[in-house]
């Protein structure tokens, strides 16, 4: 006997397998699975339920598969529940938990919902899937499908995080980057599956019934007693309706005494859910996402009715953080907690964060985060707030000069308050010094400090305002030169004249192993002009033939007056390779200066 059937949530038309898995073939809306419960506690094996080792399988009672045999499981589940102590004393909470779903098989909870997906998928005969996807589900419905052996076709933004494109190509999908956002490829995947016969992926019904098992184990890892409140990083809904979902079935089963309040976690770039429930209202209106936070910006959720009904039952709400504000708090759960997630699976304990600076809770609350997805999937967005780490020569000596000046102080002080403006005119050497030991806990010599000075004076005239971040970058810049043992060139200036339809001439003035030199070239670009007359006024003097491997440009656009940083990768004929890094107001002059420091570090390594 079937345990289940299929209704559309909105017009409530009932739907046979066979006609749809998926939306309304009347209105549209999204369909969802009923069960009948009586036939699921028959089903249930009380005993085994309370004592089993945790994983997603051993609720298979609640999933709506018919034929075991046909399962498709990658042992999905079974995550740590942590009690976060060292947060909850920052924030005044001693009972806040992280649910770590980054520890699923591809890295996120979806797993939990594919392993249903897949199963039906196989269930149904298949030929393929196809979905839509803002990476993390491509990533995991890939994984299940080849172990499945169906072909798996997906659809992806472009600027898809490369961790998740990485992990979605290697398990062999059919990947299609679309100039658009999630939704416009949910609407082409749909499409695809109606025209081609695919089995259609995606947040619907079957997958929310999977993922009912992270509300299940979050219950059992309480010890069989329910949260005060969940909060959840919401995209389409589908997870966070799902765990709820869950946990109801748990209370009508008799197993706990009470339901948690769900708390909805969105950004400020991608709020709908937010918007309406500001209003009150159970409609949203649609909107075109801007987040870091790239797994849950959707702006049209399918499942955004559902979940908004399920915050008013409940007695929770939906609330906001921004980019910046997520980032910082994604870097802080990995520094309290030693729980790495990306920007949408930190945005869970950022909403938690901020609410509870705002008193929002009670100090014994249990109040449980879902850290959604493994920080490795998208490495780039907390680089986009962390310094690289400082590259050293490889002597004892330059490991002192880490730990001596602090270099490790001045990267991680530069990475807060990075847009804080320090100098808008020329200041003091004084004054620079006085600053530097504020802001960044490190004493330098007078020499330096002249030359500190003397570097800010030339960013402040080409009409640059010092940001602590620049300040951070100058300091590094003039003690690495200061180690160098060996300084063979330096560029004293230069003057460059170029248009768009004649190549760029070049005119460079400098110092080359100890007599100075006047050059000019013709390049391509001004900076390949530069290079080229650096390289002429060299001219046999350059015993290593310093090459230039590869060269590329980052453009810090937070902030008006942006800042240019280069990576030049730089070798000598004796097979020694570096990289030189430089940051500027000024492309060439950060490009010129690279290529400099590039060509120093060769010469003192030899
Ligand atoms: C998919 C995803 C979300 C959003 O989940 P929905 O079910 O669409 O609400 C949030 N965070 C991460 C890491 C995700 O992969
Ligand atoms: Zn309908």
């Amino acid at each position: 006997m079937k345990t289940y059937h299929l209704k559309c949530y909105h017009c409530e038309r009932p739907h046979k397998e066979t006609e749809s898995v998926t939306e309304c073939i009347k209105c549209g809306g999204p369909l969802e699975t009923y069960f009948n419960y009586e036939e699921v506690h028959r089903r249930l094996n009380m005993h085994s339920l309370k004592t089993a080792p945790l994983s997603a399988m051993k609720y298979v009672a609640f999933y709506p598969i018919e034929n075991f045999e046909s399962i498709v499981s990658l042992q999905e589940g079974g995550t740590p529940l942590l009690h976060a102590t060292n947060l909850g004393n920052k924030l005044g909470l001693k009972y806040l938990y992280i649910k770590n779903e980054g520890l699923n098989p591809t890295g996120v909870f979806k797993d939990r919902g594919t392993m249903v997906e897949v199963t039906k998928a196989k269930e149904l005969g298949a030929k393929a899937i196809c979905l839509a996807s803002t990476g993390n589900m491509a990533a995991s419905v890939a994984a299940y499908a080849s172990a499945a052996k169906i072909p798996c076709y997906v659809l992806v933004p472009e600027g898809t995080p490369v961790g998740k494109l990485a992990q979605t190509l290697t398990f062999g999908a059919r990947v299609i980057q679309v100039r658009a956002d999630y939704s416009r490829c949910a609407e082409l995947a749909s499409e695809m599956a109606k025209k081609f016969g695919y089995y259609l992926a995606g947040d619907y019904t079957f997958r929310t019934e999977g993922q009912k098992s992270q509300g299940y184990e979050i219950i059992e890892q309480l010890f069989w007693k329910c949260p005060d409140y969940i909060v959840c990083s919401v995209g389409n809904g589908t997870n966070f309706h799902a765990i709820y979902k869950g946990i109801k079935e748990f209370y009508n089963l008799g197993l706990i005494k009470k339901l948690p309040k769900i708390i909805v976690a969105q950004t400020t770039g991608c709020n709908p859910l937010v918007k309406a429930f500001q209003k009150k209202s159970t409609k949203f209106t649609i909107i075109k996402p801007n987040t870091v936070a790239s797994a849950m910006a959707v702006g049209n959720p399918s499942d955004g009715r559902k979940i908004l009904e399920d915050v008013y039952e409940s007695g929770g709400g939906c609330y906001e953080v921004d980019d910046e504000y997520l980032l910082q708090a994604q870097q802080e759960m990995a520094r309290e907690e030693g729980v790495f997630s990306e920007p949408s699976g930190a945005l869970s304990y950022a909403v938690a964060k901020k609410l509870a600076d705002e008193n929002f809770f009670k100090s014994d609350d249990v109040i449980v985060v879902s850290a959604c997805g493994n920080g490795l999937k998208d490495p780039k967005s907390p680089l986009k707030i962390l310094p690289e780490p400082a590259t050293l020569e490889p002597e004892f000596s330059e490991i002192e000069r880490f730990i001596d000046q602090k270099l490790y102080a001045i990267r991680e002080s530069g990475s807060s308050e990075k847009t804080k403006i320090l100098f808008s005119n020329t200041p003091t050497a004084e004054k620079v010094g006085n600053i530097i030991i504020k802001e960044f806990d490190v004493d330098i010599t007078n020499k330096i400090l002249e030359a500190v000075t003397e570097n800010i004076k030339q960013f402040i005239t080409k009409g640059k305002k010092i940001k602590k971040a620049d300040l951070g970058y100058i300091l590094e810049e003039v003690l690495d030169e200061f180690s160098l043992q060996d300084r063979v060139i330096s560029i004293e200036d230069f003057e460059i004249k170029t248009g768009m339809h004649k190549p760029a001439k070049a005119e460079i003035w400098g110092n080359a192993f100890g007599k100075e030199f006047k050059s000019t070239a013709e390049g391509v670009g001004p900076v390949d002009a530069a290079i080229i007359a650096i390289k002429e006024g060299l001219k046999d003097q350059d015993e290593l033939d310093v090459k230039l491997i590869d060269y590329a440009v980052e453009i810090d656009t937070r902030g008006v007056d942006a800042s240019v940083e280069i990576k030049m990768t730089m070798s000598g004929k004796n097979g020694d390779s570096i990289v030189s890094r430089t940051t500027s107001p000024d492309i060439i002059v950060a490009s010129i200066k690279a290529f400099e420091k590039g060509f120093n570090i060769l010469y003192s390594k030899r």
